[in-house]
């Protein structure tokens, strides 16, 4: 068993202590939904973009919102390369799929170095939710970044934010990170919509199913910590394929199995908001 890290340390714990009591709602949108990970490369933003496509397939207007200033992805996964257009005042969000979009990646180049984006973090969320012409949307999916740090927090703090849903792997290595994050959203007074297990297994040509990573764990740390489980997405490399080709599965192929599963968590989220 990997060792649990030490909790939160004492500079991160007096932020979250002066936690401010009022949060600026984003402009243009009755509910916004963070999406978030302990760590990355476990389906979060794949989570973040698919679920967008789903909720717009259902019926609601959407808007999502690529917060991970270090590593946005929405660009990719959309394949979006124009540039928002600006009157000065606000950005126009990038329409693509009948989804309003907005990342950091719209506006700097992919090869922006790291060491310049760290201080532009908290000036491109407040752009992002107070300075972009979102229109009368149900549902703001945010992209978050992936983690329990700086950046992470301060989005917690400032923004209003309706739920927030945690996608993981089923390795006990981001387990101990998951709890992390649960324990940071509860301190923080967001609420926590459920848990996903994402890449949960693999179904091979004997039709067998594997479980790569392990089995159970993230339904476990729902159970240990009284969250809803919402449910498992399995490896499928159509998953992979439609990403990288701009077109995510839930777009390229509604009636796959792993659509009819996004589909599944839209309804739910509709029905328990709208
Ligand atoms: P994160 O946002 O957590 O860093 P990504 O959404 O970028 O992770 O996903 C990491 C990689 O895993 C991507 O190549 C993506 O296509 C792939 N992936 C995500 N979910 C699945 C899945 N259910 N089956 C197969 N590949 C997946």
């Amino acid at each position: 068993m990997p060792k649990e890290k030490p909790e939160f340390s004492d500079a991160m714990k007096a932020r979250m202590r002066s936690n401010p009591p009022v949060k600026n709602p984003i402009q243009g949108t009755k509910f916004t939904i963070a999406i978030s990970s302990a760590k990355g490369g476990v389906g979060k933003s794949t989570f973040a973009t698919n679920l967008a496509l789903a909720l717009k397939k259902v019926g609601c207007k959407v808007g999502l919102l690529d917060a991970d200033i270090y590593g946005p992805s929405i660009p990719k996964m959309l394949n979006i390369e124009e540039k928002p257009k600006s009157d000065g005042q606000k950005l126009e969000p990038i329409i693509k799929y009948d989804i309003q979009c907005m990342s950091i990646g719209f506006l700097t180049d992919q090869q922006t170095p790291m060491i310049w984006r760290g201080p532009m973090v908290t000036s491109a969320i407040r752009t992002f939710t107070q300075k972009v012409n979102w229109q009368n949307l149900d549902f703001i999916i945010v992209d978050m970044p992936p983690g329990t740090g700086d950046t992470q927090l301060t989005f917690s703090q400032e923004i209003k934010m309706d739920g927030a849903i945690i996608v993981s792997t089923p390795q006990e290595i981001a387990l101990i990170d998951v709890k992390r994050g649960i324990k940071m959203f509860d301190k923080l007074g967001v609420k926590i919509i459920g848990l996903i297990d994402n890449m949960s297994f693999f179904i091979g040509d004997d039709g067998k199913k594997y479980k790569i990573f392990g089995e159970g764990g993230v339904k476990r740390t729902a159970e240990e910590f009284q969250k809803e489980f919402l449910g498992e997405i399995p490896i499928s490399p159509e998953v992979g394929e439609s990403g990288d080709n701009g077109k995510p599965i839930v777009e390229a192929f509604p009636n796959h199995e792993i659509s009819k599963i996004y589909l599944k968590f839209a309804n739910k989220i509709r029905s328990s908001y709208l």
